[in-house]
């Protein structure tokens, strides 16, 4: 009996799985009706980002249609896209695709999410609303409980509501959320992984790799998010975003409350970790040019200024990207503000000669509504500042790839 060799089936592709519920479900997150559009291509003519790729945004708009859920959360594409708006006010169906975009976005989000919380956020906003306010007023009657005496000649916060009451919830509360986000993260870099066929031997296995990986790293968190790169530069090619002046430029006040968030975020670290070395005791009091200090202060205002413009930017409808609000959209301003202008009246409360009792109440909103924010962050539209970097990490390696 002789062997006979058997030639090898051809590789079957994986069988597309549609869900035909898909795109119900994104009209929930906000999404605009794409049912009359048909693929014309103008809004990918249009986009500033389709220049390499001549299916951009109409690809997702299809996958949409036809229910390709696996590929609409695979899409590194997806948050690329930075709502300049230019698309929707040339697409001849009044689609929307940049509404269309933001949408889906938020239905990404509450997917990668597995605790139905970002869901409820975004699809819920009577209950989300009532939510926010019941985690604040928990977190300020939780600080409140352990208050100490009101010192009536010096601002004395610490004294009043002990530092490491505030520095174990902090850290409680960064716990949850490094958990959520990279949960969410994880769920996001194994859909688009798959999609895109980047296997982590790709990304670490080798030190070709690895320094590819570097680039892609340093041109997703380093250029695009930090620096704005992309943003500032179609910002600056668009004449309609070009009249503009350049403080109420979209790019930029992006950027402040970016840096301004980031700003705040390390200064409270830096001075906790002070505090452990026994360098300086939280709520000891420093010039304004003590470094940790400055670092709050500057942070402190580019936050106030960028939320404050995106707040009125949003209210007036003025420029094309915000011609459209969620509750959730409102959400995060308010709590940006809030934490924001709070910060810094404390700050200001503390050069005033006597202890006036309002610093003391507006301390205690303060922390509260950090408190909140931080922790709500994987849940709501700020997820973006790390699902952003991860998939332009992947647009990042397959450009250096090609
Ligand atoms: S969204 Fe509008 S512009 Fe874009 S392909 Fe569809 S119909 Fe054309
Ligand atoms: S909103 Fe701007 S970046 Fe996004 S798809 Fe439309 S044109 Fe492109």
């Amino acid at each position: 009996m002789t062997a006979t060799t058997v030639p090898a089936a051809p590789a079957v592709p994986a069988p597309v799985r549609l869900d035909l519920g898909l795109y119900p479900e994104l009209q929930r997150f906000g999404a605009t009706d794409i049912s009359a559009c048909f693929s014309c291509g103008t809004c990918t003519a249009i986009c500033p980002l389709s220049q390499s790729d001549g299916t951009f945004p109409r690809r997702i708009i299809r996958y949409a249609q036809v229910g390709m859920k696996d590929a609409l959360l695979g899409s590194k594409e997806l948050w690329s896209c930075y709502q300049c708006g230019e698309c929707a006010e040339s697409c001849p169906t009044q689609a929307d695709p940049s509404e269309f975009m933001a949408a889906t976005r938020r239905y990404a989000i509450a997917s990668y999410d597995k605790t139905g919380l970002a869901r409820t956020m975004y699809t819920r906003p009577v209950l989300a609303t009532i939510l926010a306010v019941a985690l604040a007023v928990f977190f300020a009657a939780f600080m409140y409980q352990a208050h100490g005496p009101m010192n009536g000649e010096t601002l004395a916060i610490f004294d009043w509501i002990p530092s490491e009451l505030i520095h174990t919830t902090g850290i409680l509360v960064m716990v949850i959320v490094v958990l959520a986000g990279l949960v969410g993260v994880g769920s996001m870099a194994r859909a688009v992984g798959r999609r895109e066929g980047v296997s982590w031997s790709a990304v670490l296995g080798s030190r070709a790799a690895l320094r590819r990986s570097g680039r892609a790293l340093w041109s997703s968190i380093g250029r695009e998010s930090l620096g704005q790169t992309v943003f500032r530069a179609e910002c600056d090619a668009d004449p309609v975003a070009m009249a503009v002046p350049w403080y109420r430029r979209r790019w930029l006040v992006h950027a402040l409350v970016v840096w301004g968030f980031l700003g705040l975020l390390a200064a409270t670290g830096l001075d906790y970790g002070l505090a452990l070395l026994g360098v300086k005791e939280t709520g000891t009091p420093v010039p304004l040019w003590y470094p940790v200090r400055l670092l709050g202060t500057v942070a402190g205002a580019s936050l106030v200024y960028g939320a404050t413009v995106l707040i009125i930017d949003r209210y007036r409808a003025a420029n094309r990207s915000v011609r459209s609000s969620t509750v959730a959209d409102w959400m995060l301003l308010a709590l940006l503000w809030v934490v924001a202008v709070t910060g810094f009246a404390i700050e200001l409360a503390l050069y005033l000669p006597s202890a006036p009792t309002w610093g003391y109440w507006l301390f205690l909103v303060h922390v509260a509504t950090a408190l909140e924010l931080v922790l709500l962050a994987p849940f709501m539209k700020l997820a973006h500042a790390v699902y952003r970097p991860v998939a332009l990490f992947f647009v990042a390696l397959a450009r250096t790839e090609a």
